[in-house]
């Protein structure tokens, strides 16, 4: 089960992909397109050595298109060209059923994620950016993330802010700077704010009964469950306030795993959407990532819940988790195939320097895009962020996503006071571009590729309309 791949061998030709090359780890270029997985081989490369290389704003534009088109082949010229083969040539038939919507099996999606060239490459993101017009045309729909608090009951080995980390400074905000946050958000020309926290079973209390909480340890105790109950009760709360002082505005949560009833209580309060990616559809994967009080099963039946209560729901899962294999990623796929979730959270799996994972490496650039491309084809008429993970391992790497079939980015709307505290991996960006302040400039940088930020509620094409009816239809000035 050697790494077969070949490196050095990107002929990149044109002048964009030198300088491309430039931004990338020399050692990456062409090192995907050789066909090179076989069971178990790991789904990483070096690109995402550019984790740790400076952040300046640079647009695919900065990087040396000269031109609308140049800039349209950008994803795409990351991919090493490689001698023709059968594999890239099934490859390519099979993308094509794909975006026929004909279903493939997991050993077809595996084969489609295994050879990832220049060629395929490109069929995949042109495809993936006809079918994203289609449905939602040139337009990139924003929602103010705010993360309202990092406490948290769980012990997830990949996140910042599990339990264990005694390092994280704990907060949560109050309903009030939640609002506030709501306030500015909306002049900014927000029209979805999303509800982001761990699982807290203090919100809407002070600051030590929280930490009690957090503390818990164990199956959810008699204790546990009634700070829960309290606290599930203000976040339904905190929900109506924000639904009736923005009646047009569509409400996401993105709260964790919770009992049937809270999830019903959260959608009558007037919750839209509900954010809760099943992280890996693979049981024993699941026990790789996670402790062994938490399940896999139990979080697709949370899942489950949410699509049949009528939130528009959002599965996904890291790309490059330890123990992923493009095997398991097959299988994530035909998960969503089946489930049909309105939106699909999907970005690299980024270490934290204090967590059990922190000497893992970080996800792949490529397989990223490559997976966002196939998550368009799959579901044509998703949701699909290209999330701050994504603009993390790479600058760009969110106008990358939205050349690769995402429509949606999620910029950080909490108070900067606490944005460095909610740390899910290490060197996340909460600033320039990804900050809701800089606003005018992530507009600028989505121009630049051919796109375009609306101030829309942006609802998954089709949904019936609940109780709101979308407002402000204007573009951001
Ligand atoms: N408590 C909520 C929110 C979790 S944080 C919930 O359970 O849904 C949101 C997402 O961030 C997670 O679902 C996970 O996929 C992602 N995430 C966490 N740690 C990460 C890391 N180290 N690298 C990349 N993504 C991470």
């Amino acid at each position: 089960m050697g790494d077969k791949r070949k490196t050095g061998t990107g002929s990149q030709g044109g002048t964009l992909g030198e300088e491309i090359a430039e931004n990338l780890a020399e050692s990456d270029m062409g090192r995907d397109a050789s066909g090179a997985a076989e069971t178990g081989t790991r789904t990483k490369e070096e690109d995402s050595e550019a984790a740790g290389a400076g952040r300046e704003n640079r647009s695919p534009a900065a990087l040396g298109g000269t031109g609308f088109r140049e800039e349209y082949e950008f994803p795409e010229a990351l991919f090493g060209e490689v001698p023709a083969s059968r594999e890239e040539e099934r490859c390519l038939r099979l993308i094509a059923r794909l975006a026929r919507g004909e279903r493939l099996t997991e050993e077809e999606f595996f084969a489609v994620l295994s050879v990832r060239s220049r060629k395929t490459a490109s069929l995949l993101f042109r495809t993936a950016r006809r079918v994203r017009e289609q449905f939602y045309g040139k337009r990139v729909f924003i929602r103010g993330l705010i993360e309202f608090t990092n406490y948290c009951r769980n012990d997830c080995y990949y996140c910042g802010i599990r339990r264990s980390n005694r390092e994280a400074d704990r907060y949560r905000l109050t309903q009030e700077e939640i609002l506030s946050c709501c306030e500015e958000g909306f002049r900014l020309g927000f029209r979805t704010f999303v509800l982001q926290g761990g699982e807290d079973g203090g919100y809407g209390r002070e600051k030590e009964a929280g930490r009690e909480a957090a503390r818990d340890r164990g199956k959810e105790t008699g204790r546990e469950t009634a700070a829960f109950y309290k606290s599930d009760l203000a976040l339904a709360e905190t929900v109506r306030a924000i639904k009736s002082r923005f009646p047009g505005c569509a409400v996401t949560l993105s709260a964790g795993e919770r009992p049937r009833e809270i999830y019903e209580l959260w959608f009558d309060a007037g919750a839209d959407r509900y954010l809760l990616r099943h992280e890996t559809a693979d049981e024993e994967h699941y026990r790789r990532l996670h402790p062994s009080r938490m399940s896999g099963s139990y979080r697709k039946e949370c899942l489950k819940d949410l699509k049949e209560i009528g939130f528009q729901t959002g599965a996904g899962m890291m790309i490059g988790s330890p123990g992923q294999t493009e095997r398991l990623l097959a299988r994530d796929l035909i998960f969503l195939r089946e489930l049909k979730p309105e939106m699909v959270g999907i970005g690299p799996f980024i270490p934290h320097h204090a967590t059990p994972f922190a000497g893992e490496r970080p996800g792949s650039l490529k397989l990223t895009l490559y997976v966002l491309g196939l998550v368009r084809l799959l579901l044509p008429k998703v949701l699909l962020p290209a999330t701050t993970a994504l603009g993390t391992i790479v600058p760009g790497g969110r106008e990358l996503g939205l050349l690769c079939g995402a429509n949606v980015v999620m910029p950080n709307l909490s108070p900067a006071s606490v944005r460095e505290k909610y740390l899910l991996y290490d060197n996340k960006l909460s600033t320039g571009r990804e900050a809701a302040e800089g606003l005018m400039k992530l507009r600028r940088s989505v121009e630049n590729i051919g796109y375009e930020i609306v101030a829309e509620r942006g609802d998954w094409a089709g949904f019936p309309k609940r109780r709101d009816r979308p407002n402000g239809m204007r573009p951001l000035l």
